[in-house]
């Protein structure tokens, strides 16, 4: 419902008194469509759906910036990218973002049902709903797809950061700021080399 308001909110143009979004909601609304591949039953999709939309709203920067959801379900062909570690699996990026046309997204995250791994990047990311990390590996997949942000595996010791390590429940103070102006931006960070 809160949602909804908002959304009415936006949608009349008006300003409130004080100016800014009501109850700190950014002022650039952020659309993330979920795209389900090779799932047999909707219920199962959407399932898994609300535990990425709950998992990445109870870390910050995305608490603040609460995306927008909207479902869609596409065959996509996930593969494993030759060369690359064997736990990542992509999609073809023109077919995931033809799934998501019409709905204003600005990032695509594809959930695969029934094999794992994940990719993200330049406004695209993929999960299995079925990785071990998941959907926590959603969280780090959307830091990829929507904040450019890079891997911060290996290397000394650094802060906590879910850039780190899927088993960290948050992103570092570097990766939150970065994350928060891509969300404030409405737009997602290119990150070359995908
Ligand atoms: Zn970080």
């Amino acid at each position: 419902m809160y949602r909804f308001a908002w959304l009415l909110w936006a949608a009349s143009g008006c300003t409130l008194a004080g100016g800014g979004p009501p109850m700190g909601r950014a002022a650039t609304e952020y659309r993330i469509a979920l795209v389900g591949t090779g799932w047999a039953a909707p219920e199962a999709f959407l399932e898994a759906a609300r535990r990425v939309e709950a998992a990445c709203e109870a870390t910050a920067p995305f608490d603040h910036y609460r995306p927008v959801w909207v479902h869609r379900s596409a065959e996509l062909r996930p593969f494993r990218p030759a060369g690359r570690p064997s736990r990542m699996l992509d999609v073809e990026a023109g077919p995931a973002w033809a799934a998501a046309e019409g709905t204003g997204a600005r990032c695509v995250l594809v959930l695969v049902a029934g094999r794992t791994g994940g990719a993200g990047g330049a406004g695209l990311a993929v999960i299995g709903a079925m990785d071990p990390s998941f959907p926590a590996g959603a969280v780090h997949e959307l830091g990829h797809a929507v904040g450019g942000l890079q891997d911060e595996y290996g290397g000394p010791p650094g802060p906590a950061c879910i850039m780190r390590s899927t088993r960290e429940a948050r992103f570092c103070q570097a990766c939150r700021q970065v994350l928060a102006g891509a969300l404030a931006r409405g737009a997602a960070v290119t990150l070359e080399g995908r």
